[in-house]
C-alpha cells in the first residue's frame, strides 16, 4: 500500500535524533504499521512513522502493530512498541502488550494470520479488565496475567477445561513468581520482559525466539528504577 505523507515537526519520537527533510519524497516503511508511504521526512538514523501511527492510542497501536508484524521474536516486538510515545513508562497498556506480542510471535511462526488477528483482538478485550495498579492492589501483576491470557487463547481454555485450564493458570503462576522474586517497586518494562521470557522458557518452542540479553532503554524515564539490581539495566 502507498500513501502520501508530509508531516512531522519535532525530533524523532523513536530515538530523539534530528529529522532530515529531503527535496523529494522516497518510499519509506512505517516502523509500526509496516505500510509503505512516500515521504520526504525521516530521522538521521532512518526511522519513519506514518501520521496515522503517530496519533494512535496505546491499545490501538499495540493491536495494529502486532497484527501487521511478521516477527517471531516477542521481546523485540515489545521493545519496538515501548519506544512509541503512546506507550507510557508505566501503565495498564502493558497488560495488553504482553499477550499481544506473544500471540503475534506465536502465530507468525505457525503462519495463521486470521487466527492471530482474531486472538489479538480478543486479548485486548480481556486485558482491558486488568486495571492499572493491579500489582499493588490485587497482588497480581498485569504482565503476568497477560501470559495467562496468552495461554488461554492459544489453548482455547475455558473455566470448564482440564489440561488447558491447568496450563493457563500454571503460566500465570510461573510468570508471577519470577516477577515477585525481583521485588518492587513496580516497573512495567522489567515485568513485561520477565513475563515474556517466562513464556519462552516454559514452552521451549522451537523457533519462538527470545533474546535474553535485552537491554532496557527506559531507565531514564523511571525514577524508581532498580538500576544494577534489574536484570535488564
Ligand atoms: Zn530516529
Ligand atoms: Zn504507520
Amino acid at each position: 500500500m502507498f500513501y502520501k505523507n508530509i508531516r512531522h515537526k519535532s525530533g524523532c519520537v523513536i530515538c530523539g535524533k534530528r529529522l532530515i527533510y529531503n527535496d523529494e519524497d522516497e518510499a519509506l516503511n512505517c516502523l509500526f504499521c509496516h505500510n509503505t508511504f512516500y515521504s520526504n521526512v525521516k530521522c538521521i538514523k532512518g526511522h519513519y512513522i506514518c501520521d496515522r501511527c503517530h496519533s494512535l492510542s496505546a491499545n490501538e497501536l499495540i493491536q495494529e502493530y502486532c497484527i501487521s508484524s511478521q516477527s517471531t521474536n516477542p521481546l523485540n516486538l515489545s521493545m519496538e512498541l515501548m519506544r512509541h510515545p503512546a506507550i507510557k513508562m508505566h501503565g495498564p497498556e502493558h497488560h495488553f502488550l504482553v499477550p499481544a506480542v506473544l500471540l503475534a510471535a506465536y502465530y507468525n511462526r505457525t503462519g495463521s494470520f486470521q487466527e492471530k488477528k482474531t486472538k489479538i483482538i480478543t486479548a485486548g478485550k480481556r486485558a482491558e479488565k486488568i486495571l492499572g495498579g493491579f500489582c499493588g492492589t490485587h497482588g497480581a501483576c498485569g504482565a503476568a496475567i497477560g501470559t495467562g491470557i496468552f495461554v488461554s487463547l492459544i489453548t482455547n481454555n475455558t473455566p470448564l477445561a482440564g489440561k488447558e485450564w491447568k496450563e493457563s493458570n500454571m503460566m500465570t503462576s510461573k510468570s508471577l513468581s519470577v516477577i515477585a522474586e525481583h521485588g518492587g517497586p513496580r516497573c512495567c518494562k522489567r515485568n513485561s520482559f520477565l513475563a515474556i521470557i517466562a513464556v519462552t522458557k516454559h514452552f521451549n518452542i522451537n523457533g519462538f525466539n527470545s533474546a535474553e540479553s535485552i537491554k532496557c532503554e527506559f531507565t531514564r524515564f523511571n525514577k524508581e528504577c532498580l538500576k544494577s539490581d534489574c536484570p535488564f539495566f
